[in-house]
């Protein structure tokens, strides 16, 4: 499983999800605690974030661990947003570790990022084509194919995650995606975890040992705005 966290709130910098924490996204690639299928993510990171310019998000993404990457805490510290998305990756095995393979997935707004796995004939019914063979890949070109039909963040992501669950049992289906004003994660088979400041921190595991951590039940949808955060089950 990979390990994936957004924050939704005042503008902060992506060093607050990766470097600064003590359990952030760079500790959790070669140490994780809540892990439970892969010891390491060192396939690959990507991070996206919002420039109040525009409506788009930048994203950045490498295929290479994240500890490897010298000029990231610098970008990192200087990219500030009060919507902020990263993901670092295990391959499963038999997928391809190459760029087009690593969250975060985006199109138009949305920024996308996958921790799990699925059987890709349970998802290739819900889009025509995806970047990568990779399952994320797919999962991915199927809620933005659902973007483009014009659904909600929350309705895309419950849609896919039901149909691909459905069709696939042993799917492991946590998906974690924002559009610069929301977020909307779905809890299926992993572990996830929210904590409440000035904003919301959507977590994979949590980054430090703050208290205020809660564990999001299975089976849910999470979706976060400026309104507040709601809970439902899937
Ligand atoms: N199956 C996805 C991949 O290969 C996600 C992997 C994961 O969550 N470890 O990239």
């Amino acid at each position: 499983m990979c390990r994936h966290a957004a924050w939704l709130g005042a503008p902060r910098s992506l060093t607050s999800l990766i470097h600064e924490p003590e359990y952030g996204l760079l500790r959790q690639s070669y140490a994780p605690r809540l892990q439970r299928h892969g010891a390491l993510n060192a396939d690959g990171f990507g991070v996206g974030w919002y420039d109040a310019n525009g409506t788009e998000p930048v994203r950045y993404r490498r295929a290479i661990p994240i500890w490897t990457d010298a000029n990231l805490p610098g970008l990192a510290r200087i990219a500030r947003s009060g919507c902020l998305l990263a993901a670092i990756r295990s391959a499963t095995v038999g997928m391809p570790i190459e760029e087009t393979a690593t969250a975060p997935f985006t199109d138009g707004p949305w920024l996308l990022s996958h921790n799990g796995r699925v059987a890709r004939e349970a998802v290739r019914g819900l889009a025509d084509s995806a970047e990568s063979p990779c399952d994320s890949a797919w999962l991915a070109a199927a809620v933005f194919a659902r973007r483009r039909a014009g659904h909600p963040l929350g309705d895309a992501l419950a849609e896919v995650v039901i149909h691909a669950g459905t069709e696939d049992p042993k799917a492991r289906l946590n998906l974690l995606a924002c559009d610069g004003t929301s977020i909307a994660a779905t809890v299926w088979g992993d572990t996830l975890f929210l904590h409440l400041d000035d904003g919301v921190l959507v977590a994979s595991e949590p980054l430090d040992d703050r208290p205020g951590w809660q564990a999001v039940p299975e089976r849910t949808l999470v979706l976060a705005s400026p309104d507040g955060v709601r809970i439902q089950p899937l």
